[in-house]
């Protein structure tokens, strides 16, 4: 997909040519899961798969139009927040008004994608980062790359009623070709680190809809804010092993055991970032595999199919390493894989999951780490 075929698109559409066409990028978390949430740290790459819209400014009432879901309701950036899927846009113009000072125009867009919806790769930051990048770029706002996702976050906080981190739009705004970004979710600090050409990216999407996700997220969050209240820390990002050892019992075994995901998972994603620099290749197949089990066994976010998913990807030819990725109970698992081995390990994992899982035919995204959001033409 090119900003041609968007603008094309745009003009099949709506019988002019767009203003502006904007990108932003899916992201895919290769290690760090769950732990932004307690202001923890994170290892995602943007990914080669995207959100485009192209727009124009129209008196309004604003219409958009997606090539995957179809018209959205008409709504005006100055009422209320509509309920489908352009909720997101409409979202971001509220947030960027209250950061402005001044509504944002209506807009007649046309959104384009090529990234998978619903199946962990965030396409909802990159829906919010493509539509943020497109008013920022009509009003000429002054405004980074950091406070675009903080904005994002924002929207799915107020607007969505998810409460997530700010991996995913801090992904998608700073993604950068050739990296993976090790990001310090307390303070935004950000280090880009070089993924090895020697690797590729293969998202193994179950193709099970994570059914149950969003209620599942917040309780597992509120779950860790109290545990750190129990432990007398502002984070669980704070605890230690020890101090979570010692306070097993206040705890009680379920707030426990969310409390060791979130520690040895921040404590993981250091030694990953460190072997991915090293080139220490068995570390990095290690720390994946315990991440997955860390998730499935103490957070409890898997499922029968990610499980079924990532014991495929361990087995397969070719694997570095792989593990669920994103929220869970559905949704994808992430491999690295040997370049040039791609073919041989997709079979072998096709054929392992669907000896698991008959029902469902798994499917494969082959990525590249990508650039973050911005203007496409
Ligand atoms: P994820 O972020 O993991 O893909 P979410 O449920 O958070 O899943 O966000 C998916 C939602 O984002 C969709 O239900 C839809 O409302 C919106 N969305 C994503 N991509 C598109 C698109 N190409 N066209 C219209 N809406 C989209
Ligand atoms: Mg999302």
């Amino acid at each position: 997909m090119t900003s041609t075929d968007v603008a094309g698109a745009f003009h099949q559409r709506f019988g002019v040519s767009p203003s502006v066409v904007t990108q932003a990028p899916g992201r895919v978390n290769l290690i760090g899961e769950h732990t932004d949430t307690s202001e923890g740290f994170v290892f995602p790459t943007a990914i080669d798969r995207r959100v485009w819209v192209a727009a124009r400014v129209v008196e309004g009432p604003s219409r958009l139009v997606s090539d995957r879901l179809g018209d959205a309701e008409p709504f005006d950036t100055r009422g209320e927040i509509p309920g489908d899927w352009s909720r997101y846009a409409a979202g971001m113009a509220k947030e960027l008004a209250s950061w402005a000072g001044r509504p944002m125009p209506n807009l007649e867009a046309y959104v384009a994608s090529d990234l998978p919806i619903g199946s962990g790769l965030s396409s909802s930051a990159a829906m919010e980062m493509a539509f943020g990048v497109l008013w920022q770029e009509l009003l000429r706002l002054d405004l980074s790359g950091r406070e675009l996702a903080r904005l994002g976050q924002q929207c799915e906080h107020e607007h969505i009623g998810v409460q997530c981190g700010i991996m995913d739009q801090m992904a998608s705004a700073l993604g950068r070709a050739g990296h993976a970004m090790f990001i310090d979710t307390r303070n935004l600090d950000l280090a880009y680190v070089p993924i090895p050409s020697t690797l590729t990216i293969v998202v193994c999407d179950t193709m099970k809809p994570r059914e149950l996700s969003d209620s599942a997220y917040n309780e597992r969050r509120l779950q860790t804010i109290e545990a750190s209240e129990v432990l007398k820390t502002c984070t669980l990002r704070d605890a230690t092993a020890e101090q979570i050892e010692g306070g097993r019992d206040q705890l009680g075994e379920v707030r426990y055991r969310r409390a060791r995901h979130v520690q040895s998972e921040n404590e993981r994603c250091h030694r990953f970032v460190d072997a991915l620099r090293e080139g220490e290749i068995d570390q990095i197949y290690v720390l994946m595999r315990q991440s997955h089990e860390s998730l499935r066994d103490d957070f409890e976010v898997s499922c029968p199919e990610l499980d079924a998913m990532a014991e495929a990807c361990w087995q397969a030819p070719g694997c570095i390493g792989a593990r669920m990725t994103g929220a869970g109970f559905g949704g994808a698992c992430v491999a690295l894989v040997e370049r040039g081995r791609t073919s041989v390990f997709r079979e072998a994992v096709s054929a392992h999951y669907l000896l698991h899982v008959a029902d469902r035919m798994p499917r494969f995204l082959v990525c590249e780490s990508a650039d973050g959001a911005a203007v496409a033409g």
